[in-house]
């Protein structure tokens, strides 16, 4: 008997995490719970679409921040 703790890789692959629905590996949501299926089965955790915005977010910030920085110079 082993002291190790189980692995938290115990989900299913190809199968949704919160209620055990099998989805097929180009779904990125469960089609049963709705459950976003990121980072399970080897999803990646974020798009490249959300990563761009999230860039883009913070570009927006910066330039909101320097433009009110120079403003009030
Ligand atoms: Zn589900």
């Amino acid at each position: 008997m082993s002291a190790l703790p189980e692995p938290r890789s115990a989900v299913t692959p190809g199968a949704c995490p919160i209620c055990g629905t099998a989805v097929g590996a180009d779904e990125t949501r469960c089609p049963e719970c709705n459950c976003d299926l990121a980072g399970t089965a080897g999803r990646p955790m974020y798009s490249k679409v959300a990563l761009i915005w999230t860039i883009l977010a913070f570009v927006v910030v910066y330039a909101v921040v320097v433009v009110v920085v120079v403003s009030s110079n």
